[in-house]
Parts: structure tokens; sequence; C-alpha cells
């Protein structure tokens, strides 16, 4: 079975077909800048490259191009698109309406565009390339919606709930929804299969830190907490978002600069985090690399992230009762031996003790960093959100 996977920013249009057969990636690829130029960067599972620029107004004519490069041209797999057994899209925000993946239809499209306001610049382009998919597919090709927020609709009421008057709830859907559940998903079922244990006898903190960062409390294969809220701003600092901050500083800030409500949205999701407070980068690697050169505050700025992710490790061990496994995924929790070290350090007393020199240098492996002797395990899962979308579209189209 080959499966076609959909990943549509505001600006891009990532795709991944896999042949389910063995879970192998035939042909991957990104068009992007969409509606400013364009661009498609395509590869094969035999190294055949597509790497040219387009005109891609919108995202259906990225949708076109990448039909046209999978089946016509050097670097073709397919010789149509019939040949695709189904579509996985990856959906940003399915708010309190979906708590799992589900097969597409125009009512799920619609409530996918009616969910805007909760993700404006993500659900919207998520429904114009299910669109664009469905014009090009006929209409007995089964295309499916996984979306991110769908992992933590187990939170229980008092870890989504906000300290808010309740008709901001009810009026506007004001919670914490949760981000990344497609990652977090995904690698505490890794980690499980990786210990040997069934998923349902495991309390596990799962920390994916990339440009965006979240932590979830996973209890028994449930994210019962995690870090990002009502959107990924909220929880620790991240490449240019600050993480949770006082609501009265916003305010704050928001009359002293005068700022209108977008421009301070602006201020904290893109001028803030790393970026803000070293003031030379949002990329951990550059950081690293001024603070090696005495940059203090290059040096804060990843003290800080370091710090929180401890303070969520014990907090999140405290409302499970206890701790089988952390585990460290994403650009930075994947590759960032300095940090897990960092983290991992004088966190004896909850059972956490890691073994130094099998922490160094990994790089997109899954392996275990704990000391034989420590109580809690950990591991550096590699994620693969592409896969989990794959297999739960396998999973539906075979009404499993
Ligand atoms: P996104 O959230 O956009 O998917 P990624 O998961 O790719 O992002 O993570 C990007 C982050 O990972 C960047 O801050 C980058 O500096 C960091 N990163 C990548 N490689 C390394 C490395 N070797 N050491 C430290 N950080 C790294």
């Amino acid at each position: 079975m080959k499966i076609l996977v959909i990943n549509a920013g505001s600006s891009s249009l990532k795709y991944q077909l896999l042949d389910m057969d063995d879970e192998s990636v035939i042909a991957k690829g990104n068009c992007d800048r969409i509606g400013i130029g364009g661009h498609i960067k395509h590869s094969t599972y035999d190294g055949r490259e597509v790497d040219v620029d387009c005109d891609f107004p919108t995202h259906t004519e990225a949708f076109e191009k990448l039909v046209e490069v999978l089946t016509s041209g050097d670097a073709a797999v397919i010789k149509s698109m019939d040949e695709v057994n189904a579509v996985g899209h990856r959906v940003v925000h399915g708010g309190e309406v979906y708590n799992k993946t589900i097969l597409v239809t125009d009512e799920v499209i619609k409530q996918i565009e009616d969910l805007k306001d909760l993700a404006p610049i993500h659900n919207p382009p998520n429904a114009t390339a299910i669109r664009a998919c469905r014009k090009v597919f006929p209409a007995s090709t089964p295309q499916v919606a996984v979306f991110d927020t769908a992992f933590h609709q187990t939170m229980p009421e008092k870890a989504y709930m906000f300290g808010l008057p309740y008709e901001c709830y009810e009026k506007y859907g004001i919670r914490k929804y949760g981000f990344h559940g497609t990652s977090h998903r995904f690698v505490s079922q890794a980690l499980a299969d990786a210990m040997g244990k069934d998923i349902k006898d495991l309390k596990i903190v799962s920390c994916h830190l990339g440009n965006g960062s979240s932590i979830t409390a996973v209890e028994g294969g449930k994210s019962i907490d995690t870090t990002m809220g009502f959107t990924p701003l909220d929880g620790v600092i991240m490449g240019t978002r600050s993480g949770c901050v006082d609501a009265s500083a916003v305010t704050f800030i928001q009359n002293k600069m005068g700022l209108s409500p977008n421009e301070t949205s602006d201020l904290l999701n893109k001028k803030s985090g790393f970026l803000g407070v070293s003031g030379v980068s949002s990329d951990a690697r550059d950081l690293g690399a001024a603070a090696a050169d005495g940059n203090k505050r290059a040096k804060l700025a990843l003290e800080m992230l370091r710090y929180e992710i401890k303070k969520y490790i014990g907090s999140y061990a405290a409302v499970m009762n206890g701790l089988d496994a952390v585990l460290f995924t994403g650009g930075i929790g994947e590759n960032s031996d300095d940090l897990r070290e960092d983290v991992c350090s004088n966190m004896e007393y909850l059972g956490i003790k890691l073994d130094k020199s099998v922490n160094k240098g990994l790089h997109g492996k899954l392996v275990k960093i704990s000391a034989p002797d420590s109580k809690v395990e950990v591991w550096v899962v590699p994620t693969n959100e592409e896969l989990l979308i794959a297999r739960d579209t396998k999973a539906l189209v075979e009404g499993k």
C-alpha cells in the first residue's frame, strides 16, 4: 500500500510518499515560498533530485507540481496518482471536535476551516491542501486527517482549564489544547516498544525540543498534561516564541510600547524566545557557538530552556505520582548532548542518572542514555510524524 503524507504550512507544502509494506520512504520533498514565488525540492529513495523555482500563487499550484514530479520526469517514482492508495494530511487544530484521526468528508473540511480562529496560520492552508488534493485524486481515494491536538484531548479538565471567567471557555473555546500531539504519540509508543513494555504501564515525560518545543506527561499512553496551551506559544522558551509569560507583563508591554494586539502577538511569537533574549539568533546551534565565545545572553537563553525543562519533568513526575522514563526528541532533543546532560544533572532524587559517555554525539538514533542503575530510564527517540500519519491512514483505510 502506497500512502502520500501531506503537511501544509502557511507558505509551504511538505510531502512524503511511503510504501507501507515496509514503511520505507519512496520520495519526499517540500514546495515552499507559496504566495511569494515558489520552489520545489524533491528527492527519491535512490538519490534522484528535483530542485527548481516554480510559480506557486497558492497551495493548489504547489500540489499540482508535486503530482507532476512524482509521476513524470527524471525523478518520477510512480506512473500515475492511481498508484497512491490513500492520503494522510497533517492538520494542526482539531479543537474539541476531533480526538482522533478521521476520514475527510466535506463536513470535516468545513470544520477544519471553522476552527481557523484557533489556528489562523495553520488551519486555512491545511484545508486548502485537502481541497487541492481532492481535485487531483478520484473520490474513491481515501483522504485522512491527523490532528496535532487530538492526542491531548485526554487531558482532564483541571489540566486544560485556565483560571479565567468560565464564559471565555464557553463562548470562545479558551482552554489549553496542546500541540505536537502526533510527535508525542509516536515517540512515547516507540519508547515503550524499545523498553519492551506495554505503554499502558508507563509514566513518561516526553520532551519535544525544536524551533517549537513542548513537554508532555504521558500516563498509560495518554496525554494528561502538556506545556503548550491555547496556542503553541505557551510553555518553555523556544526559537522565537516567549513560552509562558505572566499575562500582566503582556498588557503592560502593550501599554508602554503602544502596540496593537497583532503587534503584541508578533513580539511574543516572532521576536522573543532565544532570539529575543540573546539578540543573536533563534537557532540553538548559533546560541551554543555564541555562548562558547563568551556571549552571556546566549548562554542565559540556553540556561533558561534547560531550567524550564527540569521544572516540567519534576512537576509532571509529581502529578503522575512517579516516573518510568524521560525521552528527548526534536532537533534539539535528538542532537544536543549538552542540553540532555545539563537537564539530567542533579536529578538523582528523582531517580534520574545519565550515562554521560553513551549520551555523547548521538544524531537521529534511538538510544537509552541513562546509567544501568538509573531508576528512571532516559532515552533519545527520533520523531517521525510522517510515519505516524501514514500508519494512522493505513489503519483507518483498512478499518482497524
Ligand atoms: P522544528 O520545530 O522547526 O521542526 P527542529 O525539530 O528541526 O525544528 O529543530 C530545530 C532546532 O534544532 C534548532 O534550534 C537547531 O539549532 C537545533 N539543532 C539541530 N541540530 C543541532 C545540534 N547538533 N546541536 C544542537 N542543536 C541542534
